[in-house]
């Protein structure tokens, strides 16, 4: 379903581009028409230097549609959706641009589940948007604004679904790098109240994001990995601008990408459960298979974006899932990614396994990954799609959630159609790296014969 200003994760854009107080009043005023005769709205942002304006802009919106406003201050955005459903209110603003450079901001519009709104409300509320009718009320039925500090309420939540005895017994050091931004606020107090050692790097809440940028790419956070080395810690964490993900280091000062973490929760989380289910994009490693079919499980692929994970869990009951950039979704604490409760649960998979956490790396299947883009005309995608699909050869399975995904004995090619660019994006996965490589070029190769095909 086309969009016009909803993308993966909310609606983003740069300040005073795309993004004007103009915009902003509109949006929200859409948003609360959209709820309407709904009673309460959380709200809560980042922090970015446009947070505050871009917040109270869309609390005087929603205000004056009459529905009441519960303002949670500086918060990641895990955070706001745990207090949608603690407080039982029927709609939450994030504002944030989560992982965006500093001149971009955005809002997440959160359900009455605690999860991002689906698209179907989404294309609602840019109807509402477009039409320019906003139920505003009277002078007498314009709303208030509650503040209210969920911190402990979030962080008691999250320590309730760890062995919390067990990890005070192995006295583990962690680094904590906040990325001057919100994870700083409860990832530290999290750990400490397990017992953890926590230092903390880049804690200071700077919308300008000096110390390491705001996207947690393992590339960018050495700082980290030399702080582990020099302090002794047993392992690290980083999130990004918003804390919904987490990206780990271990004792040797490495920095991981995320497809190695969830695998790790997947692992070490579901091995003693009945229910083995495990949620992930199309895009994920090959090591989530292996992993699957060790341990008797199954996985249910859904379309890149955190809100298919997330719904997909709900609708198919599953205890787990996880992104490759860093997701993890632990349903017995919330159906969507959270930084804070990933921290808890690998402070727990320490401790349960007693083993050190490059060691749990070690023990991963090695896979090697390729990516690489191609131009392609948005009106030739689907063609290009359809052609891939009804003239490749030899593989063993085909998924069409997301892209064509081809899948072979122990490597696969994701064909991918941007949804912003007239590119294809092709991701491989493979044993060896010749074969990665080679696997990239029959990708390129698909998509270059079916162009001239089509
Ligand atoms: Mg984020």
């Amino acid at each position: 379903m086309k969009r016009k200003f909803f993308g993966t994760n909310g609606i983003r854009g740069e300040i005073g581009e795309f993004f004007t107080p103009v915009f902003v009043s509109k949006m929200s005023s859409a948003i609360a028409t959209f709820m309407k005769n709904k009673g309460t709205m959380v709200v809560g942002s980042d922090s970015r230097t446009s947070s505050p304006a871009v917040k109270y802009g869309a609390i005087s919106s929603i205000l004056s549609t009459g529905i009441e406003v519960i303002d949670l201050g500086t918060v990641p955005t895990p955070l706001l959706q745990f207090a949608v459903t603690y407080l039982k209110v029927d709609f939450g603003i994030m504002v944030t641009a989560s992982h965006n450079p500093p001149h971009f901001n955005g809002i997440k519009v959160v359900d009455s589940d605690g999860i991002e709104i689906d698209i179907h409300k989404q294309k609602s509320i840019e109807e509402i948007y477009e039409r320019e009718k906003f139920d505003y009320v009277s002078w007498e039925g314009n709303k208030y604004v509650t503040k209210i500090d969920l911190t402990k309420e979030y962080i008691d939540q999250i320590t309730s679904f760890v062995n919390v005895e067990k990890i005070q017994k192995r006295r583990l050091t962690c680094v904590v790098d906040g990325g001057n931004a919100v994870g700083a606020l409860t990832t530290p107090l999290v750990l400490k109240n397990l017992g953890i050692r926590v230092l903390s790097i880049n804690s200071n809440l700077d919308g300008h994001f000096p110390g390491r940028g705001v996207e947690p790419i393992p590339e960018k956070l050495t700082l980290m990995g030399e702080t582990v080395m020099q302090t002794k810690a047993d392992f690290s964490i980083a999130h990004d601008g918003d804390a919904d993900r987490a990206i780990f280091g271990d004792e040797k000062g490495i920095v991981h990408y995320g497809d190695k973490s969830i695998a790790l929760f997947q692992k070490w989380l579901l091995q003693d459960e009945q229910n083995k289910k495990f949620v992930t994009p199309v895009s994920s490693s090959r090591i989530i298979e292996d992993i699957s079919e060790e341990m008797g499980g199954e996985i249910v692929w859904t379309p890149v974006g955190c809100i298919y994970v997330s719904r997909t869990m709900k609708e198919k009951d599953s205890l787990l899932g996880g992104e490759e950039n860093g997701g993890i979704f632990y349903a017995p604490h919330q159906c969507v990614r959270d930084g804070s409760m990933a921290a808890a649960l690998m402070a727990d998979i320490l401790a349960q396994t007693n083993k050190t956490f490059s060691k749990l790396v070690e023990n991963l299947p090695q896979y090697y990954q390729k990516k690489d883009r191609i131009d392609c005309p948005n009106k030739l995608k689907e063609r290009v799609m359809e052609y891939v699909k009804n003239n490749v050869q030899k593989a063993s399975e085909i998924l069409t959630i997301d892209g064509v995904k081809l899948i072979y004995p122990d490597s696969w090619i994701l064909i991918r159609p941007s949804g912003t660019e007239p590119i294809f994006r092709i991701f491989v996965e493979a044993k060896t790296n010749d074969k990665a490589e080679k696997m990239l070029d029959d990708g390129l190769g698909m998509v270059k014969e079916a162009l001239k095909n089509t």
